[in-house]
């Protein structure tokens, strides 16, 4: 009985070790400190390079296709496996990371939202970030956000209200940063939170939008130069969308045009990984994944994941503030 028993548990114990999965979400990946955004909340590409040495000694890197395989027909993983994925589309991924990868011979997985490469367009998150960089005072950004809303009609005890709500601290950002990022991601309507972070852009960076597109943001030839180098490209959406907070059909909409952009690139368009704007997605979202032949779908919830008990749409990632840098 002591035997069996001991077996039962051995055979548990490998087998949830091999569905063991940590993933690993990066965004700025760049050498900060001395650039023209020194004040940007990205990794130092030095602290990258430090952080692969770390990750390839403690864990497995493994390729997207091994994920796929593990997730859709149970194929093991090694041991401590460890999979890199780098959202937005950045330059940084084209200029620094990639090289960085193909020197080691290992693999990544790059996620850039349609919008960002095909238009000269800058997300507002990206526009956000390059604010918040720039100003050396959080309350004048708050007063700045605050008197464009009055500008635009909203009520002070509306926007007291929003700051009430919204001002919450997380693990990465005081209450300031939050209120201007949730204001300016989704709380304001679409077309004001736009036009809002375009005027504090001019404000407090002093760059025209589409000319810090070409900057920002990998061309249509760079990202297909990762797929040409054995990288994986998938969805980041078209618009950088909050797909919870949009209607089923704009979802799809916003999906479609996402895997016609995979396609042009050379991108797969079946067994296809999303990775959801801001971790965000909703029982639609996961319905019309399956409806167009993804495999995977990554989030932004904090923890390892399970291939063996995790719903292979939403798979939670750690960051690269997680592991030394
Ligand atoms: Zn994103």
């Amino acid at each position: 009985m002591y035997v069996v028993q001991t077996v039962i548990k051995t055979d548990l114990m490998k087998y949830s070790l091999i569905s063991k999965l940590t993933i690993v979400m990066y965004h700025y990946v760049r050498p900060i400190k001395g650039s023209k955004f020194s004040g940007i909340k990205g990794l130092e590409l030095d602290g990258f390079k430090r952080q692969l040495d770390y990750l390839t000694e403690n864990f497995n890197i493994v390729s997207t296709e091994q994920v796929i395989n593990a997730a859709k027909h149970s194929s093991p993983l090694p041991n401590d496996a460890c999979w890199l994925t780098f959202d937005d589309g950045y330059k940084d991924h084209f200029k620094y990371v990639m090289p960085e990868l193909l020197k080691r011979n290992l693999h990544g997985s790059f996620f850039p939202p349609r919008v960002a490469i095909e238009e000269d367009q800058v997300l507002d998150v990206n526009l956000i970030h390059h604010i918040l960089s720039c100003a050396d005072d959080l309350q004048q950004l708050v007063s700045s956000l605050n008197a464009h809303c009055i500008d635009q009609g909203i009520s002070e005890s509306r926007i007291n209200a929003y700051y009430d709500e919204y001002a919450v601290p997380n693990r990465f950002d005081n209450a300031d940063t939050i209120y201007v990022k949730r204001m300016l991601q989704h709380v304001l309507p679409e077309q004001l939170r736009s036009s809002i972070a375009e005027k504090m852009f001019k404000e407090f960076v002093g760059l025209d939008v589409a000319e810090f597109s070409s900057e920002l943001y990998m061309s249509v030839n760079e990202v297909r130069e990762l797929v040409n180098n054995g990288m994986y490209v998938g969805s980041h959406g078209s618009m950088h969308y909050w797909l919870d907070k949009i209607s089923p059909e704009e979802q799809e909409k916003d999906i479609k045009q996402s895997l016609k952009f995979l396609d042009s690139v050379g991108a797969s368009t079946t067994d296809w990984v999303m990775c959801y704007p801001y971790g965000a997605y909703n029982d639609s979202t996961i319905s019309l994944l399956e409806s167009f032949d993804a495999a995977l779908g990554i989030t932004t919830e904090v923890r390892v994941a399970n291939l063996t008990s995790d719903n292979p749409f939403t798979l939670p990632r750690l960051d690269t503030n997680d592991f030394p840098q």
